[in-house]
């Protein structure tokens, strides 16, 4: 028993080399925050299985030596302990995130991060979170944090990180030697790599991040749509101004909508409704933090820089520049910048009427509205930015009175519910949804004397429900999945404002299965609000081909284009 006692005892009086801790640090984050790392490494095609520990054990050797490398730098007294504790904190909360949602950390997560809110930060807390955190950050940390640090001098300190530079320096150079082949082939095929190896996932993603949001402070706003104008109604028969409400969704998928033909029956009172659902609609990211600039932008996603976006006029300033009044309501973490420059309003404004200890639910950004159109003066558009199906606590996001389906996950661990009820729960959001989008639609009718009244819905990003074992959103553009990219848009036209513009629903109807994406939000925006730019791009505008004008020069050019008949005719 003694030596034993006395093992430990001499063990916890001794005294450590910065170094040493970093090392104990890299191999730690290493061996216990990648599993789904070592899982992708050691799923991959061996010869034999001498061969897939020799390769597991390199690429431990390779993570250790590019860690290590940079930590020797960090390795002075006096920094290295803050420095390690919060690099443990860091990789533990990341890797739960990993590997309970199947996420992946890349610019835009770590934008998301920054850019959330209290109440989306609550609702993804659960034990198995602050278990993990307790297991694989703080205790680590604080074992770390109370060892004594051997006093040294400067000299032999810059001596063990030469030391420790070179060692890693051979490590790379062997690995490079004796496994090229199997890295360039590991690399090519999983590109996902460096969104998956923690700790310089997120190490990089955030410097990125940062450096780019500093970048972008130095730019000077660039001004879109001067030019712009209201064109006359194309038969001013009724001289009421018009108004537009767009109904920002958040988290709704096209496939769980029954108007979409989803079996489920989630869009009851739309069903009853002359709305169009358009079925094939491509999101622009799959975030909030990507997708609501994206869509509000003149940028097509091809050409989307968001940094740049925040630094230039989006559609809602170029409607306002027209002389149309704008209002943004809130529900949801903020409008990402792109409300920046017209009214608008956050949930916690708007009075506690339809909220909770925790949160407001959707219906709330009807309250008060009508007050704020008395005050309007001519045209306007509100957007209303919802809740919706934000996850994971799906449940939090109804009413107990609007839970259609039973039973439902009443929890924000996913991994602990089963599927159904996940399924459940999130289709109850699709159902709430379809309640407001229904009252939104009542209310326009009843705002008919005053105004011409539309309504625009569109999502931000799908979700993952447990598909291939992804939940949530956020996968990279080019590995997600259709779940997260595919997004429900509907649109509800009152009879006067189809009549003063124009507009045929029946050949708008003969549009629902037409492949649209984001990019089209924009101008359609601006055609379904007659404004007149040379930034509005018509082929990208939604109503565009369905308002008489065009559809009589479609006609005559077609006319035009076969003489023959004409002749034969
Ligand atoms: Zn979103």
């Amino acid at each position: 028993m003694y030596p034993l006692v006395a093992l430990l005892k001499s063990f916890h009086t001794l005294r450590w080399t910065p170094l040493q801790l970093a090392l104990a640090a890299c191999i730690f984050i290493i061996l216990t925050c990648n599993a789904p790392l070592w899982q992708l490494i050691l799923s991959q095609p061996y010869e034999s299985l001498l061969q897939q520990m020799l390769f597991s054990l390199a690429f431990f050797t390779l993570m250790l030596a590019v860690f290590l490398l940079f930590l020797s730098l960090l390795s002075w007294p006096r920094l290295i302990k803050p420095v390690l504790v919060l690099l443990l904190l860091c990789a533990a909360l990341v890797s739960h995130f990993m590997s309970s949602y199947g996420i992946l950390i890349d610019k835009v997560m770590i934008q998301n991060l920054f850019e959330t809110d209290m109440a989306e930060t609550a609702d993804l807390i659960n034990v198995q979170l602050l278990v993990h955190l307790l297991l694989a950050g703080l205790l680590p940390a604080l074992f770390l944090a109370t060892r004594p640090i051997r006093p040294q001098r400067i000299i032999n300190l810059l001596g063990q990180q030469l030391a420790c530079v070179l060692a890693c320096c051979v490590l790379l150079g062997l690995n490079a030697a004796l496994f090229y082949k199997d890295y360039s082939s590991l690399f090519r095929n999983h590109r996902e790599i460096r969104n998956l190896a923690v700790p310089s996932n997120f190490i990089y993603y955030t410097s990125r991040f940062l450096t780019g949001a500093y970048d972008a402070t130095s730019r000077p706003f660039e001004q879109l749509g001067l030019d712009a104008v209201r064109k006359p109604p194309i038969n001013n028969s009724n001289g009421k101004p018009d108004l537009t409400i767009v109904v920002l969704g958040e988290t709704a998928r096209s496939m769980n909508f029954a108007l979409n033909g989803y079996p489920r029956n989630t869009t009851p009172e739309l069903a009853q409704l002359p709305v169009i659902s358009f079925r094939n609609v491509e999101a622009c990211g799959t975030s909030t933090a990507v997708s609501v600039p994206c869509m509000f932008s003149l940028m097509t996603q091809a050409s989307f820089d968001n940094a740049a976006s925040h630094y230039q006029s989006n559609v809602l300033d170029i409607l306002q520049r027209a002389g149309i009044s704008l209002f943004w309501r809130d529900n949801n973490s903020g409008c990402k910048g792109v409300c920046s420059r017209i009214p608008h309003q956050s949930s916690d404004e708007l009075g506690e009427q339809g909220c909770n200890q925790e949160e407001c639910f959707d219906m709330q950004l009807l309250t008060g509205l009508e007050q704020w159109l008395h005050d309007v003066d001519g045209d306007a558009v509100v957007v209303l930015h919802q809740q919706g199906s934000h996850g994971p606590a799906y449940y939090k996001r109804v009413p107990e009175d609007a839970r259609a389906f039973t039973p439902v996950c009443n929890s924000n661990q996913l991994q602990t519910c089963n599927q159904a009820d996940i399924v459940n729960a999130y289709d109850n959001t699709i159902v709430y949804t379809d309640r407001l989008l229904a009252q939104v639609i009542r209310f326009l009718q009843n705002q008919g004397n005053q105004f011409n009244t539309a309504m625009v819905y569109i999502s931000d990003h799908g979700e993952s429900l447990g598909e291939n074992n992804l939940y949530l959103h956020g996968m990279p553009w080019l590995l997600a999945p259709d779940e997260q990219k595919r997004v429900p848009l509907i649109t509800w036209l009152s009879e006067d404002f189809q009549t003063t513009h124009g507009l045929d629903a029946e050949c708008l109807d003969s549009r629902r299965s037409e492949p649209l994406n984001h990019d089209y939000l924009a101008h359609s925006l601006l055609g379904l609000m007659r404004v007149q730019t040379s930034v509005y791009e018509p082929t990208l505008d939604l109503f565009a081909p369905c308002t008489s004008s065009n559809m009589h020069l479609a006609q005559t050019s077609d006319n035009q284009g076969t003489p023959q008949d004409h002749s034969e005719g």
